[in-house]
């Protein structure tokens, strides 16, 4: 039998997997990357990519690419609540194209969203996204891709040198091989073999809700409200979202499925029509189920072992976040390991992934699930959502009113970018208290544990641009001296780069002359001058405290 060595194995080569790979490529870490499928999984889910995981993939240069390939950037993303197709317009929530909010971004528009990050949301599908992360994937030589191949067992070895060793099987040929790695990491999504071979138990509420998800052409299925990002179909017999996917010919509707419907049940040309309103011509792609969750992994570590992505968290899309928190995953693992590798990381750094993570993946799915419930409530009205009668109207009048609070749906920037480390042993707290985390509302701030707050340098330059793979001591004021920090880098084989920046753009948001930004760019400490134990501050943040 075949083996082979790696310091890096990743199971599951779908938007997670790979962006790891991408990420540990950028990082100049080797790994083997196994996914059993052949292709790309043509079934588009996610379609909301967040500006975070914008900033990651900004890194790489594959950004722009994104952009190109989602939504045309002059079309609105509105949001429309109908009847059906045909029916009445019940609810909207108007969002500008991309290109109407760059130009406010660009003009110095008052409203802060624009300018927290520089991206809004990208709107394309997964599949989209995965052919984009593949492509790059494929030309990293860092990266042995080996797409068909499926893990089939796995077993850690603690001694002499702890590493694991895995099963891999090529569905072609059947052919078994071996290959023995320092780290596995899994991102074998929902049904994780990984996971569920460790016994890691998955906690919080399964089977939200069943749905069945119809992808199908139907041109012409929006010539009555127009464009739109997502219909979401109110009466309770067709309740469900339709997701479009270009200028209004190739869709996904996903359907809410009634208790005890089967999915294999429903007939996806019957629906179609019943939500078009007419006689529509619908050709069918392909017709999936799938499961509404809000549950996470009880451990996102097992020795040598990660989970990430759908693997450690099983969310409702409801506000667009499974992808986005498993790309945030792989973005906090992905360094942790090539410290370890290199040397310079201590143990507790790994304890650190599941430390942070986990929280994260706790609260997001939770506030999905909200989302969520508030969405199914709204599925509850029949045929009088669409006549003129008192009932009618009061029908309407209550959707309308519960719907204006369900922005979260559309703004969910507190939680994409204002998520913090509370906690975490490798920040260094400054005795400060956190602003309170609110779904909707993000303050930047250089508070040890949070996302570095993107801030321009130039015109069309990002501070996040300056940053390397390595540590960044950001300093404000040059005449700080930080020559203890870096010989206190040198001495622990901290990779450490010194960014001087402008106090006039900078001082007043990174509040601090100086702060220390990780290479995931999370900031790790921050003050005014070199902390007496700088040596100390190094070696908590390395994980060797
Ligand atoms: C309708 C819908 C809409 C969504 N919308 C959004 C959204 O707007 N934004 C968002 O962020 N998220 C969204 N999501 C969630 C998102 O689709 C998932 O969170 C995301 O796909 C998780 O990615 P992953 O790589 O962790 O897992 P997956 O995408 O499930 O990939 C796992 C991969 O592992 C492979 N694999 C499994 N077992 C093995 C094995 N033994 N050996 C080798 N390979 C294996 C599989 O073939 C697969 O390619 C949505 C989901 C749905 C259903």
């Amino acid at each position: 039998m075949k083996t082979s060595t790696t310091p890096i194995l990743i199971i599951g080569g779908s938007s997670v997997g790979m962006s790891l790979a991408n990420e540990l490529a950028h990082r100049n870490i080797n790994c083997i990357l196994v996914e059993k499928q052949k292709g790309i999984n043509p079934h588009p889910r996610a379609n909301a990519v967040a500006n975070r995981t914008m900033e990651f993939y900004r890194r790489w240069g594959i950004d722009q690419a994104l952009i190109d390939n989602g939504i045309s950037p002059d079309s609105p993303a509105d949001y429309l609540y109908t009847t059906s197709m045909n029916g009445r317009l019940v609810y909207k929530i108007s969002l500008p194209s991309h290109n109407q909010l760059m130009a406010l971004a660009d003009s110095g528009a008052d409203d802060k969203r624009l300018h927290h990050s520089p991206y809004l949301k990208t709107i394309l599908g997964q599949n989209e996204v995965d052919k984009i992360l593949k492509n790059h994937v494929l030309k990293q030589p860092k990266i042995d891709a080996r797409y068909g191949w499926e893990l089939i067992g796995f077993r850690q070895v603690e001694q002499p040198k702890h590493h694991v060793v895995a099963m891999v099987k090529n569905g072609d040929t059947g052919e078994i091989q071996e290959i023995v790695a320092d780290y596995m990491v899994a991102c074998d999504g929902g049904q994780s073999l990984v996971r569920t071979t460790m016994g890691v138990p998955l906690k919080g509420k399964g089977g939200l809700a069943h749905f069945v998800a119809i992808h199908f052409k139907a041109p012409g299925l929006n010539r009555k409200f127009g464009h739109g990002n997502i219909y979401f179909q109110l009466k309770k017999q067709y309740g469900g979202f339709l997701m479009n996917w270009d200028g209004g010919t190739t869709y996904t509707f996903h359907h809410v499925l009634k208790d005890g419907q089967d999915w294999q049940d429903v007939d996806p040309v019957d629906l179609i029509q019943k939500i078009a309103g007419w006689n529509i011509p619908v050709e069918i792609f392909s017709t999936q189920p799938w499961t509404a969750h809000q549950l996470v992994a009880e451990y996102y570590r097992r020795g040598h072992i990660f989970l990430t992505g759908d693997a450690a968290h099983l969310f409702t899309p409801t506000g667009g976040f499974g992808m986005n928190t498993g790309v945030a995953d792989a973005m906090d693992i992905a360094w942790k390991l090539q410290a370890m590798l290199e040397g310079w990381g201590g143990d507790g750094l790994l304890d650190s992934y599941h430390e942070e993570r986990r929280p994260i993946g706790v609260q997001n799915t939770a506030t999905s699930a909200g989302y969520f419930y508030a969405l199914n409530n709204s599925f509850r009205f029949g045929e009088e959502l669409d006549e003129d009668t008192a009932e009618g109207e009061t029908a309407r009048q209550t959707l309308v009113s519960e719907l204006d609070g369900q922005v979260g749906l559309i703004d969910s920037s507190g939680l994409l970018l204002g998520y913090r480390y509370e906690g975490s042993s490798i920040c260094v707290s400054d005795g400060t208290e956190a602003v309170p985390f609110d779904p909707q509302h993000y303050w930047p701030t250089t508070r040890p544990g949070h996302r570095l707050p993107h801030l321009w340098v130039k015109e069309g330059v990002s501070v996040l641009d300056l940053l390397g793979r390595e540590f960044t001591l950001i300093r404000t004021d040059p005449d700080v001296n930080v020559d203890d920090f870096r010989g206190a880098a040198e001495a622990a084989g901290l990779p450490l780069k010194i960014l001087d920046v402008s106090a006039e753009i900078f001082a007043e948001t990174y509040e601090k002359k100086l702060v220390l930004v990780r290479p995931d760019l999370m900031v790790a400490w921050r003050g005014d001058t070199t902390p007496n134990d700088v040596t100390a501050v190094i070696d908590q943040v390395r994980g060797c405290l």
